[in-house]
């Protein structure tokens, strides 16, 4: 069944448009209510999950754009992403503009942190230039992992300091946020 026919999004009910809809397990949902996931729900992450799963994720990125405003951030490590933790509460956020109820950034745990680790990826079609992500693994109900890539704009060649500098801010995240993950372990 092919569940573009339905012609409307299976969560709003309003037309869906031609760009911008990402299917579902059992449904499809409109470039807004698409919008409002979280961005670190992948389309993969979205085929494979029923209407009423992501009917709960909209409802928890609501959750998620109320306690923002009670986020207060003791800790701040500047990148392409800006990394804000709230130590007293035990949690962060990765953050790319300073307007929040635009942005809506998610607010994670420490203790969801199970693995953190940075990959450097040949980009696609290249054969010596590199993105550089940190890779965050979550249990979380609602998001599976934190997946940023720390590079500026392009993929880099390894001898840059574009490439160096990409590095050393996973490094940098990855060192921050490992110390905290073993001090709740405690
Ligand atoms: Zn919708």
């Amino acid at each position: 069944m092919d569940h573009r026919n339905n012609e409307v999004c299976s969560l709003c009910q309003n037309p869906l448009t031609a760009f911008g809809s990402k299917v579902a397990k059992d449904g499809v949902i409109c470039r807004d209510c698409a919008k409002k996931a979280s961005p670190f729900l992948t389309d993969e992450d979205i085929k494979r999950r029923s209407i009423a799963r992501m009917k709960n994720h909209l409802e928890y990125r609501e959750r998620n754009l109320k306690k923002l405003a009670n986020f207060r951030p003791s800790k701040e490590v500047d990148g392409k992403y800006r990394l804000c933790v709230e130590e007293k509460r035990n949690r962060f956020l990765f953050s790319k503009r300073n307007n929040w109820d635009a942005e809506n950034p998610d607010i994670f745990y420490f203790r969801q942190m199970k693995d953190i680790r940075i990959e450097e990826v040949l980009y696609p079609e290249s054969t010596d230039d590199y993105d550089v992500y940190l890779v965050i693994k979550l249990s979380s109900s609602q998001i599976r992992e934190i997946r940023i890539r720390t590079n500026e704009f392009a993929a880099y060649k390894k001898d840059t300091p574009e490439y160096a500098k990409a590095l050393a801010t996973a490094k940098e995240f990855r060192e921050v946020l490992s110390a905290y993950m073993s001090k709740e372990e405690n």
